[in-house]
């Protein structure tokens, strides 16, 4: 199966605020991530190599190189928030975060920005009357979306009138998990604070760089994340554009992500407190310890799989992120009878570039089992109901859950 995706530079400067770029962290031949099917040995190494690049001014993190879109966001790409538990408990709590910032609030049209497959767009139905979903895995078979409130389009954002689209402009546009696809942020938000009203408010989710150091996980580092914004970086690109912050909270759970509320800028628009150590802009020197500590804790657990007996060795969560695992634990998880998932569509199959297949747990005696977590993001749930199965050890790579 030959695959000849296009690869570009990102960005010659930083793409929120445009100052000097310098690489932080080099990951040769990482891997491609997020394709379930069939294995093929030749696409064992599909990889390329990757840049962490450090903005000297704001800080921001972000990929030297970047994938062609069609090659990620095409068939390929089979993430969908409703099918996935860590997705669905993320959309509970920014539902649960609008409504300790706007209690009760109503909105008229609601823009669900990178809405994927519209699980956030239903659950928003009770708050809005007007809702428009925007992702291009919409793209033409947009009439598949059947609602009476809710119209998705599969169009990049800059080809969409909004207000057209809507018969005004939004009062809220929501975002979860999609500006860290973006290649170039300045423009989206500039494009946003031009399809604003004066009141409309903005809630974006996506990983936060800070949380990614804190908890050492460099394995979330891949080719689809293009930006790795700190709270810092993202304040600065706030202000350049035009936007004030209204507020700002963590969900730890959900890949280590911020949740920011915002709105344009007015004369007088109160500062919000932010603590201390979250204003701190992240440094090269932060990026390598972090490395240094991750990189001890895989080539330890790469030890603790080597000598376990092959026979009796299972993976547990079957993530899309396993071959960027796979990369620093330095093993293709040949060596695992097979890597176990409760997500029944993923059961009997495997992935393209790695020779090892997804089974069901259900009946599975794991009395002489070794059990290795594999779903970096689902570590804690996974751990919850394992114990209780008794098997003989359970490995996690990382020594913080
Ligand atoms: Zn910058």
């Amino acid at each position: 199966m030959k695959i000849d995706p296009i690869v570009k530079p990102l960005s010659d400067t930083c793409t929120l605020c445009g100052g000097m770029i310098d690489s932080a962290l080099d990951l040769q031949n990482l891997p491609f991530t997020g394709i379930y099917g069939t294995y093929h040995p030749d696409s064992k190494n599909w990889a390329m190599n990757q840049s962490l690049m450090l903005c000297r001014s704001c800080g921001h993190g972000q990929l030297k190189s970047q994938l062609d879109l069609s090659f990620l966001y095409g068939n390929t790409y089979s993430y969908r928030t409703s099918k996935s538990a860590t997705g669905r408990s993320g959309v509970e709590f920014l539902l649960n975060y609008m409504e300790q910032l706007f209690p009760g609030k109503k909105f008229s049209r609601i823009v669900d920005f990178g809405c994927n497959d519209g699980h956030l767009l239903k659950k928003l139905k009770q708050k809005g009357e007007k809702l428009l979903g925007i992702d291009l895995i919409w793209k033409d078979r947009e009439k598949d979306f059947q609602d009476d409130r809710i119209t998705v389009l599969g169009q990049p954002i800059e080809q969409i009138n909004l207000w057209q689209e809507m018969g005004g402009s939004p009062d809220l546009v929501v975002s979860q998990h999609t500006i860290e696809h973006i290649a170039d942020p300045r423009s989206l938000l500039s494009y946003m604070h031009a399809a604003a009203g004066e009141d409309t408010v903005f809630l974006f989710e996506f990983p936060c760089f800070n949380l990614l150091l804190e908890n050492f996980r460099i394995d979330q580092l891949s080719h689809e994340h293009l930006q790795y914004f700190s709270l810092h970086s993202f304040m600065k690109l706030l202000s350049d554009q035009g936007f004030n912050l209204i507020d700002y909270t963590f969900n730890y759970h959900h890949w280590g992500a911020i949740l920011v509320a915002f709105k344009k800028s007015k004369k007088k628009a109160g500062r919000i407190y932010v603590r201390e150590h979250h204003r701190a802009k992240v440094s090269p020197d932060d990026v390598t310890a972090c490395y240094r500590v991750f990189q001890r804790q895989m080539d330890c657990t790469g030890n603790v799989l080597k000598k376990c007996d092959s026979g009796k060795l299972w993976g547990y969560g079957a993530s899309l992120m396993l071959p960027v695992l796979g990369y620093h634990l330095k093993t293709d998880f040949s060596q695992f009878v097979a890597i176990l998932d409760d997500d029944p569509l993923k059961h009997g199959s495997g992935y393209v570039n790695l020779p090892v297949k997804i089974k069901e747990p259900k009946d599975m005696d794991f009395s002489e089992a070794t059990i290795c977590l594999t779903a970096m993001d689902n570590r804690r749930p996974i751990l919850k109901h394992l114990v209780s199965r008794m098997p003989i050890r359970i490995i996690t790579p990382l020594n913080t859950l």
